[in-house]
């Protein structure tokens, strides 16, 4: 694959590869056990320009494309979750394109300089894949936005220097899509609360409940046109579910890696397993389909690099990648047998880190209806 890449993705590759080696894999399992964010390789990763890549210079970015920010992401996840430093991205991506000169001056080179990360509330309680059924709500009152309600399963919810939120400020608007603003709320703000949610895997990514009681939102934090949220996040969706594709890439392609050195090194019946075509055929699999999820990836942020966005392409790569990784995953901790049910082998983490990708950023149910909407002609791209 790297022979797709011209020079300066392959460069590119290379680099963050060998950064990921040396930063993140010694530590990745101790990382991920104790369960925290791993601050010091954020600033170090920021510093090179490895977080929010894509973004401008202006913004404190390296200007590189989207393509290269795939790249990197992929790169990082072949660390498992302790690799989700790349998530601090997550609410740069929707005040980038909607964003105000001042709100993008102001809220990226936080992230991009590595002082802080980011994130994006829009799930609720009540409200998952029915973005629109939402119920946080923002009332203007004194010159001022008053945000209250709960979101759930907001990525680095609890440690994020600032949100994007997702409110309603039309609740009688039909459909009821049309009456979802975002905005943007600094942390600490009075009213605010976050606290984390202990989860399955994903266990350096942290991920909490929220709960907005009267918080204050200055007028100037509304992110673009009042009314216009529901557009803003099935745009940020084109482009972040690139990213989430990009993710489970990474876990996918460490999985084969860690079960082919496996499977060469592991006798069974006087040879090593690898020598067995039960075995072969699972490694082929594997590797084939890591190779077609990545083709798809990249063609997908090819064409936002083109600015040709496509929800199409974003939601296929997103759902082929995810359940790959799951796949190739399970098939790793097979090829190692008992081995890799044991917390002592790698395996056993990136299982489950994976199973969370089928589930993020539209399930894939979700993913396979935008697709069948769009096929027969109900959605228009
Ligand atoms: C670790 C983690 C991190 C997350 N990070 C964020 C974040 O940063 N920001 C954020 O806003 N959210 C975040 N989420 C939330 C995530 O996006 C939602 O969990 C997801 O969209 C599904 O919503 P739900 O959990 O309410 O499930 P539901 O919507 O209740 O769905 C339950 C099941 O029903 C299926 N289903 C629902 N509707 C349909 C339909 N029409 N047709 C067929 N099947 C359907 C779903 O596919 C799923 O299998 C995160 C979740 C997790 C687990």
């Amino acid at each position: 694959m790297q022979r797709f890449l011209d020079e300066e993705h392959r460069m590119l590759r290379n680099a963050v590869r060998e950064f990921v080696e040396k930063e993140l894999m010694p530590e990745a399992k101790e990382l991920d056990e104790k369960g925290e964010f791993p601050w010091d390789v954020f600033r170090k990763a920021a510093k090179l320009g490895y977080i929010g890549a894509s973004l401008p210079e202006e913004y404190g970015g390296a200007g590189m494309d989207y393509l290269s920010e795939a790249i990197i992401t992929e790169e990082f996840m072949r660390a498992g979750s302790p690799g989700a430093v790349v998530t601090a991205t997550l609410g740069c991506i929707p005040v980038f394109y909607f964003g105000t000169q001042e709100q993008k001056e102001k809220y990226l080179p936080v992230v991009t300089s590595g002082k802080g990360v980011s994130g994006i509330a829009i799930t609720e309680p009540n409200a998952g894949s029915d973005v629109a059924a939402i119920q946080t709500s923002a009332v203007k009152r004194d010159g001022k936005w008053v945000l209250n309600g709960s979101k759930e399963f907001i990525t680095n919810g609890n440690i994020a220097s600032w949100l994007v939120i997702a409110a309603k400020t039309d609740k009688t608007a039909q459909p009821a899509y049309k009456g979802i603003s975002n905005f943007i709320l600094e942390h600490p703000t009075e009213g605010f609360a976050a606290s984390p949610i202990s989860k399955m895997g994903m266990h350096c990514s942290p991920t909490a409940s929220i709960s907005l009681k009267d918080v204050e939102v200055p007028a100037e934090n509304l992110l673009g046109a009042e009314n216009m949220g529901f557009y803003q996040i099935a745009m940020f969706f084109n482009v972040s579910r690139v990213f989430t594709a990009a993710a489970a890439l990474g876990l996918a392609q460490r999985c084969y890696e860690l079960a082919l050195d496996y499977a060469k090194q592991r006798e069974a019946f006087g040879r090593p397993i690898a020598a067995f075509q039960e075995i072969q055929f699972k490694l082929a699999n594997m590797w084939t389909e890591i190779q077609a999820a990545r083709l798809l990836i990249w063609h997908t942020a090819k064409l936002i690099d083109m600015g040709q966005p496509d929800a199409a392409f974003s939601s296929a790569a997103k759902v082929y990648a995810t359940e790959i990784a799951n796949r190739v995953a399970y098939e790793a901790v097979q090829i190692h047998g008992g081995y890799g049910y044991s917390k002592e082998y790698d395996v056993e983490r990136y299982y489950r880190d994976a199973r969370m990708f089928t589930i993020v950023e539209g399930t894939s149910e979700i993913q396979r209806l935008i697709l069948g909407r769009f096929l027969t002609g109900r959605l228009k791209f």
